[in-house]
């Protein structure tokens, strides 16, 4: 161990608690590489990541509401610097390994392609005979191959946990999953939950697609509303919906870490080989808030994802991208040099697959308005 390495060592053991993930105990990275001077193994994944063009790209990502609706909403971006905040937020109550939370939150949506669902949808649709395709196991394919930004390696070669961290996403919610994961990788998975409902609430709102009084049948959202009436009087009706959000978030993240703290404590949870055996997620929120969630969240699946003005976005977006498969399926000499290169090795399913998931949404609309157009 080198004299950063052992600073970095003694800051963890000062601060962290026994169950995080320390980085003295890194797994490393599949091409092994000498350690940095001043920043530990986390930190340089976080690094990575925000540096990658998959990461930039993010910016020009629809989460839920596309570009073309104003610029009030979330973007891809956006949610995943508010899932990185709260995170963070949880990760130091706990006293968990934030430099690890931090660049797992950054990376968690890297794979997402343009439109949202109905993009992913579509590909999906296109490869199944590949096994399909799926944003989650798409990051770890853009981290490990499709970034080449060192001549040593292809992909980013993160540390083996954030890699774990990512793949096991796809089993999130399935309570049985053995081992569970670290408790950091939980963390993520529950602050991006958390972003979303209140988040997806509050865009909804801004644009239109949702009033106040439509949410508040959802008794969880009628808790927030009747605390901050009890706390402000007179509020005009936007600050008013501002601060029913904050106290949404506030109730969603202090119930959770209250929870989590509880299960530690009670449960007696001594390191990381504890909760990887412990029969389900650490990380959770109470009974209570779990129904209270499951129902907002029943909420916003009927009124908003599936609002006809989005379902038609969605199927416009898809029918984009459909077309843009078949045609660079069937002349495949149309794809840039960089995904021509790869046919070989990847098969044409995957190669247009690759690229298209890579595109930005404006991106794919011009690019398929071009092959419209050729
Ligand atoms: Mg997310």
């Amino acid at each position: 161990m080198n004299s950063t390495e052992s600073h970095n060592a003694d800051r963890e053991t000062l601060w962290l608690a026994p169950y995080a993930m320390h980085s003295c105990d890194t797994a490393g990275r599949e091409h092994p590489e000498p350690s940095h001077p001043y920043r530990g193994p986390y930190q340089r994944d976080r690094d990575r990541i925000v540096h990658s063009s998959a990461y930039r790209r993010l910016a020009h990502k629809t989460q839920v509401f596309a570009g073309e609706k104003g610029d009030y909403h979330r973007t891809r971006l956006t949610h995943t610097l508010e899932v990185a905040s709260i995170a963070r937020t949880i990760g130091r109550v706990l006293r968990l390994n934030e430099d690890l939370i931090e660049a797992l939150a950054l990376m968690h949506d890297i794979g997402h392609p343009p439109f949202g669902h109905s993009g992913e949808d579509i590909l999906n649709e296109f490869t199944q005979e590949l096994g399909g395709f799926n944003h989650n196991q798409h990051a770890v394919r853009i981290v490990t191959e499709l970034e080449i930004r060192y001549p040593e390696f292809p992909g980013l070669n993160l540390s083996k946990e954030i890699l774990s961290g990512q793949q096991i996403r796809d089993k999130r919610g399935k309570a049985q999953t053995q081992p569970q994961p670290l408790l950091e990788v939980q963390v993520v998975d529950a602050a991006d939950s958390i972003a979303y409902d209140a988040h997806d609430a509050d865009d909804a709102l801004e644009l239109g697609l949702l009033e106040m009084d439509d949410l508040r049948t959802v008794p969880l959202w009628e808790e927030a509303v009747s605390r901050v009436q009890s706390r402000y009087a007179g509020l005009d009706a936007k600050p008013f919906r501002q601060a029913v959000i904050h106290q949404l978030l506030d109730m969603l993240v202090s119930d959770l870490v209250e929870s989590t703290c509880q299960r530690l404590d009670v449960e007696n949870i001594a390191d990381t080989a504890a909760v990887a055996n412990y029969g389900a997620r650490i990380v959770a929120p109470s009974e209570q808030m779990f129904e209270q969630k499951a129902e907002l969240e029943k909420f916003l699946f009927t009124r908003v994802y599936r609002h006809p003005v989005i379902l038609a976005e969605r199927a416009h977006a898809g029918e984009a991208l459909r077309e843009m498969f078949q045609q660079f399926s069937q002349s495949p000499a149309r794809l840039p040099q960089s995904a021509r290169a790869r046919l070989e090795k990847d098969g044409v399913a995957r190669v247009v697959c690759d690229l298209l998931a890579g595109m930005t949404d404006r991106f794919a609309l011009e690019a398929h308005q071009r092959l419209k157009d050729s």
